[in-house]
């Protein structure tokens, strides 16, 4: 039997959360959370970053200098259950605050950290990273995007996609090839752009259930100043692989998603069984099934955190965390689907159903992912 208990002091930061979370996170909050493609939902999402931030209840594991609290790798992992649990929606700015801030606390002058962070933790700047592109998705490497010497600044030229909230932002962490001559992973550098600059179109791209989370994102001829430069020039492949975050516990919201998922879904099995009967036995069988992948899900997730706090090799065990919470999510998803049909609550699991599909893609494909399991967890070589 795993002993999951913690110290006290990492529970009273849970009551501390637990209480300021229950004083002011709204139904409403948590339903705009549930549709983040409508304007207003959005709007909504991004004022109660606010008061988040303002409360020093976002981005806590940074240091309070720029909006954080400086958390605990303990403290983190209990935040990220309670959040989830308490359905607090994701903050607009996650890609931002998760994996753009590490690069700019890493990589940024004193004036970008001042200037930038801050404006992101409130979500007065929405960010958006522009890595991918038609030619360049897993190995990102091969992007084509160009940026050219011009006087003091650089002009951009090219196309991104799949660029989540790339319709919406205020500033994009780009990755441009700065010099063509230079082999693959040399040669890129990367950017801080402002969306608002002249020649840059960012067209909503619909997703399968109909919402429009992402776009793809064209630069013609953009003129951008040299202070956008965020780490060496040419150096922007470094920047891209930063693993510094004062972030451990990520890992911690994949397990308790997909818990507080299961819960949700036996409930809505629970509200449909006829009155006075039960669910179905095959139904439960998938259900337990699914459960025992959670717990062991939660495992995997913990021993990724404790290699962060203990300085391991966290990018190995966080791969293979990410394929099982993909496919976990997925059969939920499918099982809501299979069990509650396209109406089942309102919909919801036929939106889950389509928009699961993302999960084992966005982030990192669980092809991709198997293969870094295989070589650094499982020691097998390369083909
Ligand atoms: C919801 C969502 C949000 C996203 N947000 C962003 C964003 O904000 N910014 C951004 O830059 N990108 C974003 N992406 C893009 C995402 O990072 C890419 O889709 C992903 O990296 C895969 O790239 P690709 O689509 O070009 O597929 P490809 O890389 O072309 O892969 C196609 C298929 O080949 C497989 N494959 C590729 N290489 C290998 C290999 N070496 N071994 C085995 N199989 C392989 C893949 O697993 C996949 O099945 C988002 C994607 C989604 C779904």
């Amino acid at each position: 039997m795993v002993d999951f208990s913690l110290p006290a002091t990492a529970e009273h930061f849970r009551q501390e959360l637990r209480s300021w979370l229950g004083a002011n996170l709204t139904d409403d909050v948590v339903a705009a959370g549930r549709r983040m493609a409508d304007d207003h939902a959005f709007a909504v999402v991004r004022d109660w970053n606010r008061r988040m931030a303002d409360a020093r209840w976002l981005a806590i594991s940074w240091p309070e200098e720029y909006g954080g609290r400086g958390a605990t790798g303990l403290e983190q992992l209990v935040y990220m259950e309670e959040t989830v649990r308490a359905r607090c929606p994701l903050p607009v700015n996650v890609i931002g605050l998760n994996n753009i801030a590490p690069a700019i606390m890493q990589f940024g002058t004193d004036e970008q950290k001042r200037s930038l962070l801050p404006r992101m933790v409130r979500a007065d700047d929405v960010w958006c990273q522009g890595m991918s592109e038609p030619e360049a998705g897993s190995d990102l490497a091969s992007l084509r995007t160009t940026a050219r010497r011009d006087g003091d600044g650089f002009v951009v030229s090219g196309q991104k996609i799949w660029t989540s909230l790339g319709h919406r932002a205020d500033y994009c962490q780009l990755f441009v090839r700065t010099d063509p001559e230079a082999t693959k992973h040399q040669g890129i550098s990367c950017l801080v752009v402002d969306m608002r600059l002249p020649g840059i179109d960012a067209r909503p791209v619909p997703t399968l259930n109909g919402e429009t989370h992402f776009a793809e994102v064209f630069f013609d001829e953009v003129r951008v100043p040299s202070g956008a430069l965020l780490g060496p020039l040419h150096g922007g492949w470094g920047v891209a692989t930063t693993t510094l975050s004062h972030e451990r516990a990520n890992a911690a919201r994949l397990y308790a998603e997909q818990q507080v998922r299961l819960r949700e879904l036996a409930d809505d099995l629970g509200a449909a069984a006829p009155p006075g009967g039960e669910v179905d036995p095959v139904t439960l069988r998938r259900l337990g099934e699914l459960a025992t992948r959670a717990d062991l899900l939660e495992v995997l997730c913990k021993r990724s955190v404790s290699a962060a706090l203990h300085g391991g090799d966290t990018f190995a065990s966080a791969s293979l965390a990410k394929t099982v919470w993909a496919e976990l999510g997925q059969d939920i998803a499918a099982l809501g689907f299979d069990t509650l049909g396209a109406d089942g609550a309102d919909g919801r699991w036929a939106q889950l159903r389509l928009s699961a599909r993302s999960l084992s893609i966005a982030g990192g494909t669980t092809q991709v992912n198997k293969n870094v399991t295989a070589q650094r967890v499982l020691g097998l070589p390369r083909r």
